[in-house]
């Protein structure tokens, strides 16, 4: 028998249409059983419907959803054997937390002493033992959140689908309802689909993310992966705060070396850049850098093999733990962030530097990541030279 844990949710070409408009473009994509699995991206990407059209909430317009192999499309919700979570909780106002957590055991027609084990078991696991007989108006959000998992806790169902579940509560119980969920789903060992578009959340909470985007797909993996990977501009901007700094340039070979020459941003500036080779002279591109990666260059620090730029700071962001500090380069407005609090003022000039190796490039049309071999040590020397 499979237990709970071992289910996976399969997708395969699925494709979404209102009328005409094309809410999620053929997907397709394997979850693993007993991974948490976000789906992530702006507002309108098509999230949602995706996580409704798993939970059989909205028909599939084409293509096929397995469970376990099996396909599904045409199985009513509640033959799934999953259990939802909603933004707004979804509690019954009338009815007591008890009554809310076990109102679908009651449906189902699981024996009362099987819904008291549950009940006791997820109250304790969620600490809302003590709440039982109040009703949800009397509950704080964070508490409502509880109920809601609870609900999805005592079904022991093998598949668990949030839909932004976090999005009603202050910051601070946000983050620790994040790490909540996360040790629930592993102690449980379900199947975690979770949406949404905050790309923290999805950083801190998934084993892997699939980033959405006008319902296509742009990347799946691990997220650091996909920071680190991200598959073309709209992951490396949406993944990672402040964005990726970019500016656009061409590629160009100056003699025998590589780089991107900055043209159309009012600066003339050549970036050398080995590993790049098999580009064709004058490919446009986007350069692309991470603000974590902008170092800077004070009388103490000394970097070898980095690149340096010199620049006029615009704005300062004193976060306590870290420092955001604003400066243009060409029109692109650029930051670059630093552990702990540096004395920074508008108007100062700093040297900037960054590693070779921490440049991303994206072609300027498809938006697509393009390969750079910077690990080539013979290359890196090159630019030592530079
Ligand atoms: P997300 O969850 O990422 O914010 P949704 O899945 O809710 O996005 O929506 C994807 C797209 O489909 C949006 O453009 C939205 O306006 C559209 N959409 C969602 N639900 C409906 C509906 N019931 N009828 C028509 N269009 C819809």
């Amino acid at each position: 028998m499979r237990g709970i844990g071992m289910t996976e949710v399969a997708l395969r070409s699925v494709s979404k249409l209102y009328g005409k408009q094309q809410a999620v473009q053929d997907i397709s994509v394997d979850i693993r059983p007993g991974e948490f699995f976000v789906l992530v991206g702006p507002s309108g990407c098509g999230k949602s419907t995706t996580l409704r059209m798993i939970a059989g909430l909205e028909e599939i317009s084409s293509g096929q959803l397995l469970i376990d192999g099996v396909v599904m499309n045409h199985v009513p919700p509640s033959k799934r054997r999953i259990s939802m979570v909603f933004q707004n909780y979804a509690l019954y106002p009338h009815m007591t937390v008890k009554e809310n957590i076990l109102f679908g055991l009651q449906v189902r027609r699981v024996q009362k002493e099987e819904q008291r084990k549950r009940l006791q078991h997820a109250a304790e696991m969620l600490g809302i033992a003590n709440l039982l007989n109040r009703k949800p108006r009397e509950l704080s959000g964070g508490q409502r959140q509880r109920v809601a998992l609870g609900r999805a806790i005592v079904s022991q169902h093998p598949i668990c689908l949030m839909d932004e579940p976090l999005s009603n509560l202050d910051a601070k119980l946000r983050g620790q309802m994040r790490s909540e969920i996360r040790q629930l789903q592993q102690s449980l060992g379900i199947t975690m689909i979770y949406v949404t578009h905050d790309q923290v959340e999805a950083m801190t909470m998934g084993d892997r993310l699939m980033i959405l985007r006008d319902g296509q797909l742009q990347q799946v993996g691990k997220p650091l992966e996909v920071y680190n990977q991200p598959a073309n501009l709209f992951v490396a901007q949406f993944m990672g705060a402040p964005p990726m700094n970019t500016v656009n340039g061409v590629w160009r070979q100056q003699g025998s070396q590589t780089g991107i020459q900055l043209v159309e941003q009012e600066v003339d500036l050549f970036i050398p850049l080995a590993g790049t080779e098999g580009f064709t002279d004058g490919t446009p591109v986007v350069l692309g850098i991470r603000p974590e990666s902008l170092l800077p260059a004070t009388g103490e620090m000394r970097y070898t093999n980095h690149h340096q730029l010199c620049v006029t700071v615009r704005s300062v962001e004193l976060l306590g733990s870290e420092t955001i500090v604003g400066f243009m380069l060409g029109r692109e407005c650029w930051k670059a962030k630093w552990n702990g609090q540096w004395p920074v003022k508008v108007g100062e000039v700093l040297d900037i530097v960054f590693a070779p190796e921490q440049i991303v490039l994206f072609d300027q049309q498809s938006g697509e990541r393009l390969p750079v071999q910077s690990n080539d040590k013979e290359k890196i020397e090159l630019w030592v030279k530079s």
